[in-house]
């Protein structure tokens, strides 16, 4: 799919209430075809293979929905495997967050957890295997000699002064590598293929390196690591994997993926490609997500403004809603990039339908009732979903004080503005019709507080008479309201393509010095109890859900994501 199409697709997806399922991908076509014909005896395994060296973000979860899914819809099975053969770079942390996130998106690799890092010793005998057949050899040049011998695409590379060894001396020396007897970089593994092949990744690739570090769970086990190339097909074969699914940029790398199984003459799975995710005002890079982590630009990898999937569910978003974002951005085999609306779009469609309705004040002005008792405190009951009863409802006390949104009233109204001015009435939500008297001003003009009168007759917002009032506003007891922290994000990045920096700059520069604001708010007391994480309706106002951040004393928000306006309806349904 070109990238305007995409961008098409995703307008079309954002306007119609359907959500086109992938059931025709070309991925699942050749899954089909694959079943059709035998070759995997129908048999379908997939794995989604991380490694562990950063937390996963969305577009893992593309990967970890397709994997898991076309397992799932295949009567398949598919794989947690660690793709750990990096010692210096990989921690236990990111093993502990990774796995914790793919359960959290609904990957269940049930007992089928496995790491590289398991098949070390196979790997290595492997590798002797290749080096008895003359398929390997260990070569002494150094990491920039290599490089610079290996040609360009237009010049084929030269061939190395150690690429005759005798299968003897290759194994000698193969063996000495793994007792430690050369420092980093004295030596590496190659496979022994074609100095000249029009593919790069062909020209005698290397297959093991010396690394004197500690492994987060072989220790000091091995201080030779296998590269990704060579571990990667072989720990899919080891698995029994029947297709396995990676990005367009390992398109080059699966001819040396066959290459190997095929010198081995083992189990063979089929590597299929398909386009990364990218997305507007994103970055899905773990090199860079760790530089933003590391240089303190958000608060860690779970700050709600992060791409990353914990990041996600701290800012309050449903897996539900990223599972839904993955299947209606479908799969290409060419790059493109979302549309952040896109993301938004499903997490509000999650939302709407299924978080509850609560009153929260954002940025406060004070009504006083001068007509209704000082002692006195009504309850309203509330449902918590205006469409689903079976959510419940609450009581809400409704006090002589109370606060309202500020921006719900005006002293000079604009043209059919329908909410609060002084002479005008307005019905607060569920409880009464109140008409504003008069605002009172602070020494700087700003309003202080409203002093307003409320019709007894209206109890409930309901009309007495038949009258109609236009606005119907949220508010909180003064009086029984609780006191929060809210923080309002916006865009990591100011810029749509966070990467396209002008010389000089860095992504770093794109940053949006605006994507975070705190406010002071109130909320109706039922939210004491509100769990952290799941996303409420602030009406009128958003999806938010309690942070870790909160105290006993000070509960704090964050908004998970704004709320196209719902007000005709509102108005529609109460009036
Ligand atoms: P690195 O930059 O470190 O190579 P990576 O993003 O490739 O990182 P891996 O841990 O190797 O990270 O990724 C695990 C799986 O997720 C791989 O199969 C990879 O292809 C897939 N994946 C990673 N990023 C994306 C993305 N943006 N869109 C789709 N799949 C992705
Ligand atoms: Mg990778």
């Amino acid at each position: 799919m070109s990238s305007e199409s995409r961008s098409n697709a995703a307008q079309s997806a954002a306007s119609s209430p359907e959500s086109p399922r992938t059931g025709q991908d070309f991925i699942r076509a050749r899954i089909q075809s694959d079943n059709a014909s035998q070759r995997f005896e129908g048999r379908v395994h997939t794995r989604f293979p991380p490694e562990p060296n950063g937390y996963l973000h969305l577009g893992h979860a593309k990967s970890i929905c397709l994997n898991f899914g076309v397992a799932a819809e295949f009567g398949g099975l598919c794989n947690l495997r660690f793709d750990d053969t990096n010692p210096v770079k990989e921690d236990t942390e990111y093993v502990d967050s990774i796995r914790e996130d793919v359960r959290w998106l609904g990957g269940d690799w049930q007992d089928r957890l496995y790491y590289a890092s398991d098949y070390f010793e196979q790997l290595y005998q492997y590798a002797e295997q290749l080096i008895r057949m003359g398929k390997a050899y260990v070569d002494d040049l150094s990491a920039e000699e290599i490089r610079a011998l290996r040609g360009t695409l237009t010049e084929a590379g030269q061939e190395s002064p150690w690429r005759d060894r005798s299968v003897e001396e290759n194994l000698d020396l193969f063996r000495r590598m793994r007792a430690g007897e050369f420092p980093d970089g004295a030596k590496v593994l190659r496979a022994k293929i074609d100095m000249a092949s029009p593919n790069l990744v062909m020209r005698d690739p290397t297959l093991y390196r010396i690394r004197h570090a500690a492994h987060h769970r072989t220790g000091n086990a091995w201080c030779i690591y296998p590269m990704y190339d060579y571990t990667h097909c072989l720990s899919d074969s080891l698995e029994g994997i029947t297709h396995s699914l990676c990005t367009l940029e390992f398109v080059n790398n699966r001819e040396l993926y066959d290459w190997v199984l095929d010198a081995l003459g083992v189990y063979h799975p089929q590597q299929i490609e398909f386009a990364r995710l990218n997305l507007t005002y994103t970055i899905l890079s773990k090199r860079k997500l760790i530089q933003l982590v590391q240089e303190g630009h958000v608060s860690g990898w779970d700050d709600p403004r992060m791409p990353t999937l914990s990041g996600l569910r701290r800012r309050g978003v449903p897996p539900e809603a990223l599972r839904e974002f993955c299947a209606r951005i479908g799969l290409a085999r060419s790059d493109s990039t979302v549309d952040y609306s896109m993301l938004e779009f499903c997490i509000r469609e999650q939302l709407n339908a299924h978080a509850p309705r609560v009153m929260a004040v954002l940025d406060p002005i004070k009504v006083v009732i001068e007509n209704y008792p000082e002692d006195l405190t009504e309850e309203f009951d509330m449902p918590y979903h205006p469409e689903d009863a079976s959510y419940g409802s609450r009581k809400v006390p409704f006090t002589r004080e109370l606060y309202i949104e500020r921006d719900d009233f005006r002293l000079d109204p604009p043209q059919k503005f329908h909410r609060l001015f002084p002479g005008a009435e307005v019905r607060l939500r569920y409880a009464y019709f109140i008409t504003c008297r008069e605002a009172i001003l602070d020494e700087h003009g700003e309003v202080r507080e409203l002093r307003c009168i409320y019709d007894p007759a209206s109890r409930g917002g309901q009309s007495p008479d038949g009258r109609k009032v236009k606005g119907t506003i949220h508010w909180v007891s003064a009086a029984h309201g609780i006191p929060a922290e809210v923080r309002l994000y916006g865009q990591l990045f100011a810029t749509e393509n966070p990467d396209a920096a002008p010389e000089g700059k860095t992504f770093i520069d794109n940053l949006n010095p605006e994507s975070l604001r705190t406010v002071q708010a109130w909320l109706e007391p039922a939210l004491a109890d509100a769990p952290v994480g799941r996303s409420v309706q602030f009406e009128r106002l958003g999806y938010f859900c309690k942070d870790k951040d909160s105290t006993p004393e000070l509960p704090v928000f964050n908004r998970t994501a704004t709320l196209r306006d719902t007000w005709a309806k509102l108005e529609k349904k109460e009036g």
